[in-house]
């Protein structure tokens, strides 16, 4: 199982940016103090992994520093070449993830899970879509046939979803925020809203009775979960109530569920914005431990051949109330 750190390609930042940089350096100061060994430096998306998901013009423009103001503003960041060589590491990484994953069993990126970037334009913080572009990119390698995304950010994987479509070989799980950013949302596969105030056990029943579905429905060849930390209560922005125990709770049914369809996992940190960045670096390490105590115990062989529950050419789009 290795590890994918993007925080030596830094973002210049204006002082007082709301985005919580410090948070991956932290963070793999942490991680790597646990598992040195398994520390890796990823390559950068190249524009021909990168066009599996986004518009070449978009990813040129990108590249070239020629978005709009208005581009840039919906975006987040201001733009700057190190901006974008960290968007393709931090791309890059998810990729290798997902290669550490179908090798290993998990592989993890210690950023990524930028699931606000849609096919021609980025959102929210967010510059390409990870997400989708390692899993086309592993479509295309032919390493993976089918690809769960479970997206359990506290907002929805809006850019994931309209990227995908209908592709009925990526299946995208998304549990967030009702109220929360996007207001406008996409339509995921499987979307699952929840209310503002949700707690642990609410959270869990829901996915509970989700990730099981999707799983079913998608008959995976590989997943990529996006363990965002922002359904902390501490969370500025995310409007839910879990706990950093709940959260753990969360982050091990997926790891053991998915585990025990021996499907495997790369694993994006996605969101997280808490007032004290320590709480969130907390909850991001406390999923990289998970992963790693689950990797040692896990390849249980598959109980039964896999086949998906619903016809390829007429995807379900389950709703339900959180
Ligand atoms: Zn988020």
């Amino acid at each position: 199982m290795l590890i994918y750190a993007t925080d030596h390609f830094v973002l210049p930042l204006p002082p007082g940016h709301r985005f919580p940089m410090a948070k991956y350096a932290r963070l793999r100061e942490r991680v790597a103090a646990m598992a040195p060994d398994r520390m890796r430096e990823p390559p950068a998306a190249t524009d021909e992994e990168l066009a599996r998901a986004h518009d070449p013009a978009y990813i040129e423009a990108v590249t070239t520093g020629t978005l709009d103001e208005r581009a840039m503003r919906r975006i987040g960041f201001p733009w700057s070449p190190a901006m974008v060589e960290r968007s393709r590491r931090s791309t890059g990484a998810t990729i290798a993830a997902c290669r550490s994953a179908l090798a290993h069993g998990f592989g993890v990126n210690l950023a990524g899970g930028t699931h606000h970037a849609h096919h021609d334009f980025g959102e929210g913080f967010c510059v390409f879509n990870d997400a989708a572009v390692a899993a086309r990119a592993m479509q295309a390698e032919r390493l993976a046939a089918r690809v769960l995304i479970v997206d359990l950010d506290v907002h929805q994987g809006d850019g994931t979803a309209a990227i995908v479509g209908d592709d009925p070989t990526i299946h995208t799980l998304s549990i967030h925020g009702r109220n929360n950013f996007p207001f406008r949302k996409e339509a995921s596969r499987q979307d699952v809203e929840l209310d503002d105030g949700t707690g642990d056990g609410a959270y869990l029943a829901t996915l509970r009775a989700a990730l099981p579905l999707a799983l079913a429905a998608s008959c995976p060849d590989l997943a990529i979960y996006l363990a965002g930390a922002d359904p902390y209560v501490g969370d500025r922005l995310g409007r839910l109530a879990l706990s950093k125990a709940g959260l753990v709770s969360r982050d091990a049914y997926v790891l053991d569920a998915l585990s025990a369809a021996d499907v495997p996992v790369a694993i994006a940190m996605a969101g997280g914005y808490a007032e004290n960045i320590d709480d969130i670096v907390d909850i991001h390490f406390a999923t990289v431990r998970v992963a790693l105590n689950g990797w040692s115990t896990a390849h249980r062989a598959r109980l039964s051949p896999c086949s998906p529950t619903t016809p390829s050419s007429s995807p379900t789009r389950a709703r339900s109330p959180g």
